[in-house]
């Protein structure tokens, strides 16, 4: 493994180099992140053309969003202690021929991150394919790690799930089934030894207005009876909020004290939002939230409101 490579594969053993429990298990007061979604290399093209197949050779676009998404994190006050990535991260399906040059661009464009904010990743129906299987769920951690894990900051547990394995496992049972115990041994330490918040990021909303809408044609979402079950364990086990992207528009909403959220794209724009991330803070008693378009970031950085809340 090259040096250069590191930086995307510290997600190994189901936790993360650098924020563990034992470094990260105390609260030391308010913090920031930021959470992202579907750089997705190749889709613009795709999505003008009309082939959701391939991709074309022409995502300098999308990098360049990527780009000056790093480049306006790289500048915030106070400093986010992370930022995720919440799957899709390039467009080209596994076995498709252009997956290798668009994840070497999306790593050049993300190597450009100040080292000291930790990148993490979530994996997208894109990454693993729409059907995964245990060579592309192989696929997927060789270029970015484990496809599930748990990480800690500053008192925070948080947990990153693999949604297309609750989207359809139909070809790998044994790896939806490995980390549905694995979620539940989690959700059973936070019952004993309760965290400051429990957080869940994941690619695939649970929903996207409402947790009873209707299912729909798009797979924008979870089927329903995988999304009330996930629901009913998250609100039990005292999840805060559960951040997803997939979508390519904000969206999500805040029911029984449980806050899905839905981020839009850095890259393709499949609704009326801009090219943006979210700016995620945590604080003693609350999780606030705001998207951010890159443009906003780039020429006035954080909203003065939220950096209060961080002086608090
Ligand atoms: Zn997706």
């Amino acid at each position: 493994m090259a040096a250069e490579d590191e930086i995307f594969l510290r997600a190994k053993g189901r936790a993360f180099v650098g924020l563990t429990e034992e470094s990260e298990k105390e609260w030391r007061g308010p913090f920031c992140f930021i959470q992202a979604a579907d750089p997705q290399l190749g889709l613009m093209k795709a999505w003008r053309i009309g082939d959701n197949e391939g991709g074309g050779d022409e995502w300098a676009e999308e990098v360049q969003l990527t780009k000056q998404a790093v480049q306006a994190v790289n500048k915030l006050s106070p400093r986010p202690r992370f930022m995720i990535l919440c799957g899709d991260l390039v467009h080209a399906m596994p076995g498709n021929e252009f997956r290798t040059a668009q994840e070497r661009d999306l790593k050049a464009a993300l190597s450009g991150t100040d080292p000291s904010i930790p990148l993490l990743f979530v994996s997208g129906n894109h990454d693993l394919g729409n059907v995964p299987t245990p060579a592309t769920v192989s696929e997927y951690c060789r270029s970015w790690g484990d496809d599930y894990f748990c990480f800690w900051v500053g008192g925070v547990r948080c947990l990153v799930l693999n949604s297309q394995l609750y989207f359809d496992a139909s070809a790998c049972p044994a790896l939806r089934d490995a980390q549905d115990a694995w979620l539940e041994e989690r959700l059973r330490e936070e019952a004993s030894a309760p965290s400051r918040h429990l957080l869940v990021f994941q690619h695939i909303p649970l929903y996207t207005c409402r947790p009873d809408e209707e299912d729909d044609y798009f797979n924008t979402r979870m089927e329903g009876g995988v999304r009330q079950d996930l629901i009913a364990r998250f609100k039990k086990a005292g999840v805060k909020a559960v951040f997803s992207g997939h979508y390519h528009r904000n969206a999500g909403g805040c029911f029984d004290g449980l806050d899905m959220v839905v981020t839009s794209a850095i890259g393709c724009q499949l609704g009326q939002d801009t090219h943006g991330l979210r700016i995620v803070v945590v604080t003693a008693d609350r999780i606030v939230h705001r998207y951010h378009t890159l443009d906003q970031l780039r020429d006035r950085g954080m909203d003065e409101d939220l950096k209060q809340l961080l002086m608090a």
